[in-house]
């Protein structure tokens, strides 16, 4: 006889979720997938009644599993918010223009507006025409940097008030894991916040509101309702570091799956001595931006791009970038850097 759902006891158990390692049957997972994201929305206090809420939609799994479930959750438990579709198209072709049609698909299938914003038209760059200039090693660099602001444009000009993009659990965890093995201890303090709040002029909050769903339960939900998103991985897709981190926990989670959940709440609770320095925010002076230099880390990227010194914005040279940039004469030493690219 097949094994009978352990919670409503009466429909067939179609799957273990990965997250409890309970047999339930579909229509009783999706109930306890969509619930928990509720939970997580109500007791994070993540909106409020009358807000206009932008959905980072990039065709992919999580975005889509995001959308969907924030426009059933706004209407079953009445949240009161007007909710909008906002993609990056990063110009990479064979990748962004075809998930980019998954998100037109989603835009009709939940009747949400959409808003697409492009490197080209902000930047002047595709990513494409930035990997024919930087090659394979630090274009993601340029890529997360430009999607940040990108995002907050798109969303200022929709009018939104948040943002909230499709970060699951193991995408925190993996997060943490990278800060620690770094050092990074500011990003560490960040990464695990369900929300932030804006940071200054042109920076919208943005939440998280799958934080704590796992990839696995995210995968099966999107295959059981049938969600119509997009599979395949970026063609410019090198972050070995990241790979490995995230190897290293699919792992973990095969011997113990609570180690996705562990992992955050280990990052929730380290504390930062006191004495540590932080980054002192300020505003980008060429873009009003945020940044803790006096040019944001778009625009000194944007500027090695058009110059033809790509690797300016790359690595920790903070006083060489400003010195360049505010074309003061270099020393003999700084000359050569430049010149062989090693900067
Ligand atoms: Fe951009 Fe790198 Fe992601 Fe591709 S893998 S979309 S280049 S950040
Ligand atoms: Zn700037």
């Amino acid at each position: 006889m097949p094994a009978l759902c352990s919670n409503c006891s009466e429909k067939r158990a179609m799957l273990k979720r990965p997250k409890t390692g309970h047999s339930l049957c579909k229509l009783c997972f999706f109930f306890a997938f969509e619930e928990e994201i509720h939970q997580t929305i109500v007791a994070a206090k993540l909106f409020k009644p009358g807000e206009t809420v932008g959905i980072a939609a990039s065709g992919g799994k999580d975005s889509t599993v995001l959308a969907y479930i924030m426009k059933l959750l706004n209407e079953r438990y009445n949240y009161g918010l007007k909710l909008m579709l906002i993609s990056v198209d990063e110009g990479i072709t064979g990748y962004r223009d075809d998930s980019l049609e998954t998100v037109k698909r989603n835009q009709q299938q939940y009747e949400l507006p959409l808003k697409i914003v492009s490197y080209e038209e902000l930047y002047g760059w595709s990513m494409d025409a930035i990997v024919k200039q930087v090659g394979l090693k630090n274009n993601c660099t340029f890529c997360g940097v430009f999607r940040r602001q990108a995002l907050d444009r798109g969303a200022i000009m929709l009018r939104v008030d948040k943002i909230c993009t499709g970060h699951n659990a193991d995408d925190v965890a993996e997060t943490v894991l990278m800060n620690v093995l770094r050092g990074d201890i500011a990003r560490l303090r960040r990464c695990t916040a369900i929300s932030t709040a804006s940071e200054g002029d042109g920076v919208v909050p943005r939440c998280k509101p799958l934080k704590y769903a796992y990839e696995k339960e995210i995968v099966l939900y999107a295959y059981f309702k049938k969600l119509d998103y997009f599979s395949t991985e970026c063609i410019y897709s090198p972050n070995a570091y990241r790979g490995y981190a995230r190897t290293f926990l699919k792992d973990l989670e095969s011997i113990r799956p609570s180690s996705i959940i562990d992992i955050i709440h280990s990052g929730e609770n380290l504390s930062v001595r006191e004495g540590v320095k932080m980054p002192v925010q300020g505003t980008c002076s060429r873009c009003g931006y945020i940044s803790s230099q006096a040019l944001c880390k778009a625009c000194v990227l944007l500027e090695g791009l058009n110059r033809g010194l790509p690797k300016l914005g790359i690595g920790k040279h903070h006083r060489l970038h400003e010195k360049i940039l505010s074309q003061q004469p270099l020393t003999e030493n700084e000359e050569k850097k430049l010149k062989s690219g090693d900067f």
